[in-house]
């Protein structure tokens, strides 16, 4: 075989397939390059592709719901939102201080939206995340602690610099479901970062842990070293549906 071949197999040997598919196309347009910038330009092509899978692949894991960044979100339409607050998680100290974040408000303003935001950005900075749902996240630690796999799963869990735990407060816990979910906040206490979303009020969160004794151990720990964002607004699903309704009426009125 000639080096043309060997260049080829050897690329994909070593799985540096970016480079085996544009080094052809690339050399003959080449011709005033040296060969340290042609070296360069392939090697930093092939680094960009691996970044990007990576990212792919991390954001595949975390479990999102949705992808939503950041820059998507309208601050101007949910001004009771302090954006340097935002501004200031997105640095993701609060991560390396293991600090959590509760975002409060009603359904539709945005909640898991901004939760899902910081958490991309946490995985471009190559910080592992991981999303569940408060429900989910329940059953699974009631599965866990059935199948006498518990600890395993909470050191699963603690893997994790960063976990989003949303939507808590949708369904009461009962006493056994409340103190499984202790030990998971009790786990990540001043070792890991939580980012948590629910639309009850602190006060209600009583109610959500079946009694008041459960929620004071729970919401000392989650507080401790914690950002509270509390979002009082109209929801943002609302007024897209008034916008199309809007809309429709007007197109109506021109028949
Ligand atoms: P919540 O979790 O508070 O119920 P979501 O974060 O799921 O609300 O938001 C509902 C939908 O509206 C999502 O598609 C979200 O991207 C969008 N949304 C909410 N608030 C905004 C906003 N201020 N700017 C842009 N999109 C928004
Ligand atoms: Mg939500």
């Amino acid at each position: 075989m000639g080096a043309y071949e060997n260049v080829h197999e050897r690329l994909k040997a070593l799985g540096l397939y970016t480079i085996e598919n544009t080094i052809d196309n690339y050399l003959s347009n080449a011709k005033d390059k040296s060969t340290m910038e042609i070296l360069d330009h392939l090697l930093s092509e092939e680094v960009k592709s691996k970044r990007s899978r990576e990212y792919e692949a991390k954001l595949r894991y975390s479990g999102f719901p949705f992808r939503k960044t950041i820059e998507e979100f309208d601050f101007t339409f949910q001004p009771s939102i302090d954006k340097s607050v935002i501004n200031d998680l997105l640095t993701l100290r609060f991560v390396h201080e293991k600090e959590n974040v509760v975002f409060l408000g009603p359904p539709g303003v945005g909640k898991t939206h901004l939760a899902i935001g910081i958490g991309m950005k946490a995985i471009e900075n190559d910080i592992q995340v991981y999303f569940v749902s408060a429900i989910r996240l329940i059953e699974n630690l009631k599965k866990a602690y059935n199948d006498r796999s518990f600890d395993y799963r909470i050191r699963t869990y603690s893997r994790f610099p960063l976990m989003i735990v949303d939507e808590l407060g949708y369904l009461p816990l009962n006493k056994e479901e409340s103190n499984l979910f202790f030990q998971f906040i009790s786990s990540r206490y001043e070792k890991r970062s939580t980012i948590f979303t629910s639309n009850k009020s602190f006060s209600e969160w009583g109610e959500i842990l079946g009694d008041e004794v459960m929620a004071s151990a729970v919401l000392d720990r989650i507080l401790h070293h914690c950002t509270v964002i509390n979002i009082r607004g109209e929801s943002y699903r609302l007024k897209e549906r008034k916008k199309n309704m809007l809309a429709s009426e007007r197109i109506g009125e021109k028949k």
